[in-house]
């Protein structure tokens, strides 16, 4: 039995300052289940992100208020908004899964042109064999991440805050209930096409894609690149932005454990924080998964993965595409849009801006691959690596760099060639750009670890004070010093599942 929780139209509902103009809710019942969140009781505020309610356009001071917790809660319909949970299907591990959806996740409504989801809001159609919740751990995992994300510049949904409760749920222990609300322009997953592809439902799949282009990719109407045809160019255009994502990834180190095309935003934004890690040291076949036995996700399949996935995303506009030939060119982008986007990230990474010398950008990419291959074979700390280098840019004084390798002569030889390569460059200017390339913080699981530990017992100043510094992490915070330092060695001993 799923029992869900039906809208209730004579319920009283709650204003909150925000005007509601709900256009998900306009395509019909054939892309949703209208229904209400599940009452959670008692709750309280876990942390919470005064950018994400700026962004939002939610007045001063209503994120203080009981009357939000407990609408966030879902105890309170909010006037103007029509909850629903969507129904999508997809791609797991490679294989088709079939019809999924909004196990836990309700769409409130829009406002300012953002939806509003709360996730771990209870039981919907598509819970399958799920409770609906989400637990405390990865709800902060989620919230924590999200805004990281977006302070290190890396397109993503947001999150304005979690509400936690003593509610219990089951899973390998019994932990307690959480609900994330998260913000984005649009929570459309490939899968949403897939689902009404594979059940050929060409004019629901038609009607989705009309909607996309309409809303979020506008210029796909006038398009030319791909000739006059509107469904090409929006694939093409989708490649374009989830290529420029998985290059910000793998730039920064970041590995998203489940890259399903249920969890492949149509709008090439980062989605659904779970197992997810930012590397500590430096292995391209890293897997940060535990489920992910065959490392399908590996740090260094992301790129192809995603390419992958927009083979699937593909195969399910082309009763819309109609010209195979089309598709196949929209999708033959990727590799070039990665490619570029990852050097000029790495070339930042290095304090090379364009058009800093060497013409010949091969220089370049030898340099990194070689640097690369030094940092995998040593084991080395990435994000401490890149700190440290644009550092010693900005010092001349590398030895805290060298002192990161247990290879000294190779790393010798690879600084040889760095130095020669900077000279005639500006050191000012590319000390500035390394700086505000290369993060001091990032989330780091044990860094997560330490504020989930407090946060289970009710203390959430570590949630408070680890969202403050990783809003800002190109900035010193010399008073967080120790959490850019080396993990303690218990970290390697974390494992993130997918169970959440
Ligand atoms: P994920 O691996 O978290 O992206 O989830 C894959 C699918 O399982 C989605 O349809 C989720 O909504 C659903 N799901 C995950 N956890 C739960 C849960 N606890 N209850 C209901 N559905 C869930
Ligand atoms: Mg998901």
């Amino acid at each position: 039995m799923n029992a869900f929780t039906p809208v209730n139209p004579s319920f009283q509902t709650k204003y909150i300052g925000l005007a509601w103009n709900n256009h998900f809710h306009r395509l019909g019942p054939d892309f949703y289940t209208a229904l209400a969140p599940q009452a959670l009781p008692d709750p309280y505020w876990v942390g919470r992100s005064r950018a994400a309610a700026k962004i939002l356009g939610l007045p001063a001071g209503e994120l203080e208020t009981d009357a939000l917790l407990q609408a966030l809660a879902g105890n309170q319909p909010i006037s103007g908004t029509q909850p629903l949970a969507s129904v999508y299907s997809g791609h797991q591990f490679g294989q088709w899964a079939g019809q999924l959806g909004d196990g836990r996740a309700c769409l409130l409504g829009e406002a300012n042109g953002l939806e509003v989801q709360l996730k771990g809001s209870g039981l919907t159609p598509y819970s399958r064999m799920g409770d609906g919740r989400a637990v405390l751990r990865s709800s902060i995992r989620e919230f924590l991440c999200s805004e990281a994300m977006h302070g290190l510049g890396i397109p993503t949904t947001r999150a304005l805050c979690v509400v936690g409760s003593d509610e219990e749920v089951a899973r390998e222990s019994l932990e307690t209930a959480a609900v994330v609300t998260r913000v984005a322009p649009s929570f459309i997953r490939f899968g949403h096409f897939e689902h009404f592809a594979a059940r050929h439902q060409l004019t629901q799949l038609t009607t989705l894609a009309d909607y996309v282009i309409s809303r979020y990719y506008p210029d796909c109407q006038t398009a030319s690149t791909l000739g006059a045809n509107p469904y090409a160019n929006l694939l093409l255009q989708v490649t374009e932005r989830t290529a420029m994502m998985v290059a910000h990834w793998q730039a920064v180190g970041f590995c998203h454990g489940v890259m399903n095309t249920d969890n492949m935003s149509i709008l090439g934004l980062t989605i659904d924080y779970g197992p997810f890690q930012f590397l500590d040291a430096f292995d391209p076949g890293h897997i940060c998964n535990h489920t992910d036995r065959g490392g399908r996700y590996a740090f260094a399949r992301q790129p192809d993965i995603a390419h992958w996935n927009l083979y699937a995303l593909a195969q399910a506009l082309l009763p819309l595409i109609k010209d195979q030939a089309l598709a196949v060119q929209a999708l033959d982008t990727f590799k070039p849009v990665f490619a570029r986007t990852w050097q000029q990230l790495m070339r930042a990474k290095l304090g090379l801006a364009e058009g800093t010398g060497a013409t010949d950008t091969t220089v370049d990419q030898v340099l990194t691959d070689d640097l690369l291959a030094l940092l995998a074979q040593g084991q080395v700390d990435y994000t401490l690596f890149w700190r440290r280098l644009s550092q010693g840019v900005a010092s001349g004084q590398f030895a805290p760099v060298r002192d990161l390798f247990p290879d000294r002569p190779s790393w010798d030889a690879w600084q040889l060639r760095y130095t020669e390569r900077l000279t005639g460059v500006d050191q000012n200017q590319a000390t500035g750009l390394m700086l505000k390339t290369n993060p001091k913080y990032v989330l780091r699981n044990y860094l997560g670890e330490l504020a989930i530990e407090a946060a289970k017992g009710k203390d959430f100043s570590k949630v408070v004070q680890l969202l403050a510094l990783l809003e800002r992490p190109f900035d010193e915070h010399p008073e967080y010093e120790s959490y850019a330092d080396l993990p303690p060695d218990w970290a390697s001993r974390i494992e993130i599942s997918c169970s959440s």
